[in-house]
Formats: C-alpha cells, sequence, structure tokens
C-alpha cells in the first residue's frame, strides 16, 4: 500500500514539507541501519486526535538511543511536543507517527560515535496494517527464519538494522501467500510476529512470550495485559511451543500497526473452530473504545492534542 502523504515532517526542529524530507545518501544510517524508531497511533476521540501512550514510546526510543549510545539532542518534553505539533500542523485527527533517531553524515564505516545524532518525526494517515485479517482474522506461517538471540541484538531495543530479520520473515510469509508471519526464537521456542506480539488463549487463561523469547517489549502487549487483568483474566508470561499455538483455542497479534489482530490458521492449521475467537473479539472491542477515549479508567493513556 503506498502512503497516504501529509504535509509536512518535522526535521530537526523544522516543519519540512513532505517531499523535501531528505538525507545525504552517505549517512551512516543508510549503510549500516543506526536508527532507532517508534511506531505510535493517533486516534479520533470526542475531545479531538489523542495519542496513545505517548510518554511510554518516547521512553523506549531513548532507552533504545542509549543502547547504541545515542545522545538525542533534544528532552523527552520537547520530542513529546513535537509528536503533538507534527498532528497539529498537518491538521490530521487520527494517524501513525514515526519518530526516527539515526546517525548522519560526516565519516564512513561501521564506528557510529563520531556522527551526528538526528531525529525526524513523521505523522500520516495509516488503516490496519495487516487489512482485513483485523475482522477477518490472519493465516499466518511459522518462519523458517529464527529471531536473533539476545546476545546477537538486544531485542528490548527497537532498531532499524535488525529489522533485516524481521523482512527475512515477512518476505516468507508474503511469498507463501499469508498475512503474516511468527519467529520462533534461538532456542526454537515462539517469538513474536515481524511487527507484532503473540498471545494465545487456552481453558480462558491468556499467554505471551516473555522478553527471554528476544520479543520487543510491546506497548500494544502491555496494554493488553493490564486490560485482561483488570478484566479478571488470567495472564502467564511464559516460553510457548509451536504445537502450543496450534492446540490454541485462540491466537491473536498485538501491535501499535497491527492493533489486536486475531489469528485463524497458522501453517495450514485452523486455530478452534477457524474464526476469532470470543475473547479476542472482547479485547478488542475494550481496545478500540480505550483508543478512543470512551474508557474513563484509561484516559491516562491518552494525550489530547489540542
Ligand atoms: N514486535 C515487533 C518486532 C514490532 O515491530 C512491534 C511494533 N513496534 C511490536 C512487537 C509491537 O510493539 P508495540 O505494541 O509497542 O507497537
Amino acid at each position: 500500500m503506498p502512503l497516504t502523504e501529509s504535509k509536512y515532517i518535522w526535521m530537526d526542529g523544522e516543519f519540512t514539507p513532505w517531499k523535501e524530507a531528505k538525507i545525504h545518501i552517505l549517512s551512516h544510517v543508510v549503510h549500516y541501519g543506526s536508527a532507532v524508531f517508534e511506531g505510535i497511533r493517533c486516534y479520533k476521540t470526542e475531545k479531538g486526535p489523542a495519542i496513545f501512550r505517548l510518554k511510554e514510546h518516547i521512553d523506549r526510543l531513548y532507552f533504545s538511543a542509549s543502547i547504541y549510545h545515542m545522545k538525542i539532542p533534544y528532552t523527552k518534553e520537547q520530542l513529546i511536543n513535537a509528536c503533538k505539533e507534527i498532528v497539529k500542523a498537518n491538521g490530521l485527527q487520527e494517524c501513525y507517527i514515526r519518530p526516527i533517531v539515526y546517525r548522519g553524515y560526516g565519516e564512513m564505516g561501521v564506528n557510529p560515535l563520531n556522527l551526528p545524532v538526528k531525529v525526524a518525526i513523521a505523522a500520516w494517515v495509516w488503516g490496519p496494517y495487516l487489512g482485513k485479517a483485523k475482522e477477518e482474522g490472519a493465516r499466518v506461517i511459522i518462519s523458517t527464519w529464527r529471531r536473533f538471540a539476545p546476545d546477537a541484538i538486544p531485542s528490548m531495543a527497537k532498531s532499524s538494522g535488525p529489522y533485516m530479520n524481521n523482512q527475512l520473515a515477512k518476505i516468507e510469509a508474503v511469498e507463501r501467500g499469508v498475512d503474516e508471519a511468527i519467529m520462533l526464537d534461538y532456542r526454537g521456542f515462539v517469538s513474536e510476529g515481524t511487527g507484532e506480539n503473540i498471545f494465545i488463549i487456552k481453558n480462558n487463561i491468556l499467554y505471551t512470550p516473555p522478553l527471554e523469547a528476544s520479543i520487543l517489549p510491546g506497548i500494544t502487549r502491555d496494554s493488553i495485559i493490564k486490560i485482561a487483568k483488570d478484566l479478571k483474566y488470567t495472564v502467564i508470561e511464559k516460553d510457548l511451543t509451536r504445537a502450543e499455538l496450534y492446540h490454541a483455542d485462540e491466537v491473536f497479534f498485538t501491535g501499535t500497526a497491527a492493533e489486536v489482530t486475531p489469528i485463524v490458521e497458522i501453517d495450514g492449521i485452523k486455530i478452534g473452530n477457524g474464526k476469532p475467537g470470543p475473547i479476542t473479539r472482547k479485547l478488542q472491542e475494550i481496545f478500540f473504545k480505550i483508543v478512543k477515549g470512551e474508557e474513563e479508567k484509561y484516559l491516562k493513556w491518552l494525550t489530547y492534542v489540542k
């Protein structure tokens, strides 16, 4: 799907026209993937656009940057404001926000430490990441590509270069004609989708892989854990085997882009009765009420743009 262009992209403090938001081809990031980034959603509410869990996303961005010794030349408050401003400047009600912190131009070679740390924030209209699967349920495969081991790449940091790993798995899914791929970790336990965390439900209990399974600690994952516990479900973080996926009553993905997406088929095997399950539906319903500001209890997760 081509990008839906908006008017401006925030680049180091300037609202740059979309088409002029460019960097030099010899920027370090282009060659070595030296960037950390976030994906955030902003939803239309009765009180205008509201950004979901903005503080947590900005905290994760700074954490990711710190692992790669990138000193962000702005305070968290400045970037929080910049996210609000870019939504406003583009006149958007509902959008995806993509802050990226990257190593710029100056030297060549792997060593990133002498290169400038630059920041850009884009915002544009982006519908459901997995398209119709949000309603109908996704068909997925287990990728033959494993997720990187924790002593190779820190999965807790959302960094650009390592997404080449995710791309291999995604390509496999697309080539096989399904919506998404699930990766196993370096030990063979379930890790995550190429842009989503994963949950299974068995006998009314929710299970999701732990941090040790080389997952990105997703903010949607955290939200769903909290929401499910508030609904009095038991949620257990534990290693999951491939067979536990096939054997589950329900399986679903969580992610900022994918939101809450049911999974109805894995490797050609139907999950449950092959339809999105009732608990997944219930969690989807409350999640979408929360992001739209319709659940008093969770208003603390919203940052209104105006
Ligand atoms: N895992 C991966 C690999 C991702 O790219 C994402 C999307 N950021 C997630 C999980 C979900 O994280 P979040 O809920 O914070 O968007």
